[in-house]
């Protein structure tokens, strides 16, 4: 499947450029290959569906890609919405998101928010005890309710990358269980509100290793089990796994796999898998990483202290990430020329930068890749979540348009995701229709 992936992607780039969708007027563009989300969305599906019999619900993390014709397309897919916002929320419903297939995290979610989402029936996980009784007050009210849970951390520990670890002693994120009385606390929690059916955790992500995620599916599922033995029924009868699966960012290997994943939890936690308890997956990264490419034009070629530097349209803006944490965050980064096939050349060091106003700026730093010059394309590889789909406005640099594409051998066909942002757009977003306001 790689080596496919990363032709059609060759293809895609060779056409994209001659399409003049990549040029002077909009001299950074991002792709997403059509037939690799789904190929990813299938592979979610029969990994889950190859460990247990139960109904697995599957909700793709809104914030990793907040486009509405992605929702769309993996809603096509059979995967539903995970959302933390009214803005995600409006965005899954935009993309006809079934409401039974969304469900609502996040650690401030306001009085409205909790009445919107419980009387539109939405599944929604509370984060911790204050929530817990704003939600009382609203079930005391409601004929129906909706699926709801209470999110856990299982202070299982940190990952690699700080900012992204959901799972240590003091994480912002739902009732943390090993605290002194929290684990009594919440069986209590269950005990008092027989509509409490669901128990949430996520702590995955970037940088934490598998065995560390499945450390804590194995606290949430003995969990559920000493409350359902507590209160002498199956009351607790859906654990949402939450997402984090980790992507492979220096290869076009799939690496883990959702199958590999699956299987693991099967054999660690068995209990879990045997058809007693639904699951709630919430995979954002390992679903799009691998099916985004960021397109830019080398605007100018130089050197500097002996440094080549490729001065490109493609940084802070898109990869937001990479460059205010390029440790953490590397990404790869092909090489192709004007033509918009593959460069050729041997390798030297450089710096690929962007056009932000910032020395720290770069894409990649130190890279050894082909001679860039001026006019030539670089590719910013694996940047389907988290980037170009996660706008940051500095400089006044506009959203670059996303085109969705399929490749049939060279031919390759183009679908509008989303258009740039115009000038005019800009200024409006900058309080252009205010510009008197402080006179
Ligand atoms: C961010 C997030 C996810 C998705 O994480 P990925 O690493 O993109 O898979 C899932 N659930 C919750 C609650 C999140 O905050």
């Amino acid at each position: 499947m790689s080596t496919e992936h990363a032709e059609r992607r060759n293809h895609a780039v060779r056409a994209a450029v001659e399409q003049g969708l990549l040029g002077e007027e909009e001299p950074v563009v991002a792709l997403l290959d059509i037939d690799g989300i789904r190929e990813s969305a299938a592979a979610l599906r029969e990994a889950f569906a190859s460990v247990t019999d139960a109904p697995v619900l599957h909700a793709f993390a809104v914030k990793a890609a907040p486009l509405v014709p992605v929702l769309a397309l993996l809603n096509a897919e059979g995967i539903g919405a995970e959302v933390a916002s009214p803005g995600e929320l409006a965005l899954a419903r935009a993309a006809g998101v079934p409401l039974e297939r969304t469900v609502l995290d996040s650690p401030a979610k306001t009085p409205g928010e909790l009445r919107d989402a419980i009387g539109l029936g939405i599944a929604l996980n509370a984060d911790n005890p204050q929530e817990l009784t704003r939600i009382d007050e609203l079930a005391g009210g409601a004929d129906r309710l909706p699926p709801l849970g209470i999110r856990v951390n299982p202070q299982t520990g940190a990952g690699s990358i700080g900012a992204l670890s959901t799972a240590t002693a003091t994480s912002k994120f739902g009732v943390a269980l090993r605290d002194p009385g929290a684990r009594a606390a919440v069986v209590r929690m269950y005990r008092d509100r027989p509509w409490l059916t669901r128990l949430h955790l996520h702590s995955g992500s970037q940088g934490v290793a598998l065995t560390r995620m499945i450390e804590g599916v194995r606290e949430v599922y003995a969990l559920a089990e000493e409350i359902n033995s507590a209160v002498g029924r199956r009351q607790v009868d859906t654990i949402d796994i939450g997402g984090g699966l980790p992507v492979n960012f220096s290869s076009d290997e799939v690496r883990p796999t959702f199958a590999e994943y699956a299987a693991l939890l099967k054999r660690e936690v068995p209990g879990l898998m045997d058809g007693r308890y639904g699951l709630v997956t919430e995979y954002g990264r390992a679903l799009l990483a691998k099916h985004g490419t960021i397109l830019a034009r080398v605007e100018y070629a130089k050197t500097a202290g002996g440094r080549r530097i490729a001065v490109t349209h493609a940084g802070v803006q898109v990869a937001t990430r990479t460059v205010y944490d390029p440790a953490s965050w590397p990404l790869r980064i092909a090489a192709y020329d004007a033509t918009g096939r593959p460069r050729d050349g041997a390798p030297v060091v450089q710096d690929i930068a962007g056009p932000a106003c910032f020395a720290g700026d770069l894409l990649a730093e130190g890279r050894e890749l082909p001679p860039l010059d001026q006019g030539d394309v670089v590719a910013a590889l694996d940047t389907g979540a988290y980037y170009f789909s996660n706008h940051y406005g500095y400089n006044t640099l506009p959203r670059p348009a996303v085109h969705g594409f399929t490749a049939d051998g060279e031919q390759v066909a183009f679908r509008l995701v989303r258009a740039a942002q115009t000038t005019a757009e800009l200024v409006t977003e900058a309080g252009g229709d205010l510009a008197d306001a402080l006179l």
